[in-house]
């Protein structure tokens, strides 16, 4: 569970530093070109973290914690068993 925890800490943790990201780019690479480059970057990581986060497994049902089926969902509980992240 705490596997869990750490990769739902490290996707949400990556929304938010979209914002200083972009603010830092724009202060030392002031130029659409530096922008673009910080922006997909930023996607790249983005994408590699909700996969990874994606991927965690229940502890309980061993079912994807965050998948069922072809939705993707970062509710606080289990797709499949409703386990707590908390737990
Ligand atoms: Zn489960």
């Amino acid at each position: 569970m705490a596997v869990i925890r750490w990769r739902r800490k490290l996707f949400f943790a990556t929304i938010i530093a979209y914002m200083p990201l972009m603010w830092l780019s724009n202060r030392f690479f002031p130029s659409f070109r530096g922008m673009a480059i910080t922006f997909s970057i930023w996607v790249v990581i983005l994408f590699i973290t909700a996969l990874y986060s994606a991927l965690a497994r229940c502890p309980r049902c061993g079912n994807y914690f965050h998948m069922h089926g072809m939705s993707l969902m970062y509710l606080r509980r289990c797709l499949h068993c409703q386990l707590s992240v908390k737990s």
